[in-house]
């Protein structure tokens, strides 16, 4: 029998409303799209895709260095897309030289762009200057993919990050990977935050919802909401203030059901929009004006 082979999701049904994609990562170069049955979707498809469904506008996300410049420039070339900028705690870490194997079982490398953590803020500060910027992330810290060692130099750059999106007045999203409460402390820890704090991917439990929700942090949910394993994040969904609660693909990762293995575009998030509304209870048209109106209190208007 011939294996069962993947496609690209077809086009869901179009939303009963706009929503926006607040957090994915667009490619660069074609090289970047995945494959699905020898098909990489091209990125001007991806996009009309994403508008015909509903998914009116995407903040796609560079975190390393070398990405930044190109991805402003993608950003302009699209009607709908605005980027975040900021250094992903994994490249914080090897910024600072930090090559140990990871729990995970990877062994880091450096590469000629990992230049000293200091300078590479610099440059960042730099980058988010550009109008095209709407947000810093993903920082945050990796517990998963650094190993311990690493830990100081992911504290520091995330620190920094704050202090940055506070000084430029941009919202901020954080990459918390097995490091909850740790996010907690270095975002307790700096003090007065009056921009606003996205968790994206979020991955805790309804008490960690409360602890967001207690400092009027928002909750962004991706494709494993719609897991069947992960009733602690629909739990967490529900514990939520729904004014906190944003939804994003993380794509090309992350595939919501029904369409989960298969690769991911903003297109596809028409499904996890669809299990959001039916965990609220709430119509369709509802849902997507509850998120869309959040999207645009963090993000603004463009
Ligand atoms: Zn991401």
């Amino acid at each position: 029998m011939a294996r069962h082979t993947r496609t690209w999701p077809e086009l869901p049904r179009p939303l009963d409303g706009t929503v926006m994609d607040n957090h994915t990562h667009l490619p660069i170069v074609p090289a970047q799209i995945p494959k699905a049955n020898g098909f990489a979707m091209p990125l001007d498809e991806q996009i009309s895709a994403a508008r015909a469904t509903g998914i009116a506008r995407q903040v796609t996300s560079a975190c390393e260095l070398p990405d930044f410049a190109a991805m402003i420039e993608l950003a302009s070339t699209y009607e709908g897309v605005r980027v975040a900028l900021a250094l992903h705690p994994n490249e914080a870490a090897l910024h600072d030289g930090c090559v140990e194997p990871s729990p995970d079982g990877l062994t880091p490398q450096q590469s000629t762009h990992h230049i000293p953590l200091d300078d590479a803020l610099a440059a960042l500060e730099k980058a988010l200057d550009n109008p095209m910027v709407v947000a810093v992330g993903e920082t945050g810290l990796d517990y998963f993919r650094t190993a311990e060692a690493g830990r100081d130099a992911q504290k520091r750059s995330f620190a920094a990050h704050i202090d940055l999106a506070q000084h430029k007045g941009l919202p901020l999203q954080i990459h918390d990977r097995e490091a909850h409460a740790d996010c907690l402390e270095v975002l307790d820890r700096a003090g007065n935050i009056d921009i606003p704090v996205v968790f994206h991917c979020f991955s805790g439990d309804a008490h960690f919802a409360h602890e967001l929700a207690e400092r009027g942090f928002y909750a962004s949910f991706a494709g494993p909401i719609t897991y069947p394993a992960n009733a602690h994040l629909r739990e967490a969904l529900v514990a939520m203030p729904r004014e906190l609660v944003l939804v994003e693909t993380d794509a090309p990762y992350l595939t919501p059901v029904p369409h989960r293995g298969s690769p991911n575009a903003s297109y596809v998030m028409a499904h996890s929009v669809r299990h959001i509304g039916e965990l609220w209870d709430l119509p369709e048209d509802l849902t997507c004006a509850q998120l869309m109106s959040n999207s645009t209190r963090v993000y603004g208007e463009w």
